[in-house]
């Protein structure tokens, strides 16, 4: 069985967080962990069903399967709780950044942080870690993943 990619599920809910959707594991949590229908999840955090199953779809494959992703998910929720997003929907749903004010497409949100504010990426990716440390060294029972670096 393929091992949990923590590594790339870190990467993946960093960029997600600081390009503006800080909604995706809430959602995820109702859909995956809880079960709740996908339309219901999807309205209320005015996304598409499809991309609702595209976010599932990835983090289940970076968990191995599906039932890793139930368990990482409420673990990658505390490890991200103190990330800010830095691309911010506006009540027009315009996505502006918060750093240099550029105003970009929501497609674009991910690539603008990626591109313009790397240090911001790499700083909210070391505090995921740190959290990860923190959550497994209080953990009693072994952690079900290792890391795959
Ligand atoms: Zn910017």
């Amino acid at each position: 069985m393929k091992p949990v990619d923590m590594n790339s599920l870190i990467n993946y809910v960093s960029l997600k967080i600081l390009g503006g959707s800080d909604y995706l594991l809430d959602a995820l949590e109702e859909y995956l962990v809880n079960g709740e229908g996908p339309a219901i999840v999807a309205h209320k955090y005015n996304i598409s069903k499809h991309q609702l199953r595209g976010y599932a779809q990835r983090i289940i494959e970076k968990s191995g399967n599906e039932v890793r992703a139930k368990k990482v998910i409420p673990i990658l929720k505390e490890m991200a709780s103190g990330i800010k997003p830095v691309v911010i929907r506006d009540e027009n749903g315009v996505y502006q950044c918060s750093l240099c004010e550029t105003v970009v497409a929501r497609e674009d949100s991910e690539e603008h942080v990626r591109k313009y504010h790397k240090d911001v990426l790499t700083l909210s990716i070391k505090n995921m870690m740190e959290k990860l440390e923190e959550i497994r060294a209080k953990r009693s029972k072994p952690v079900i993943f290792t890391s795959a670096s």
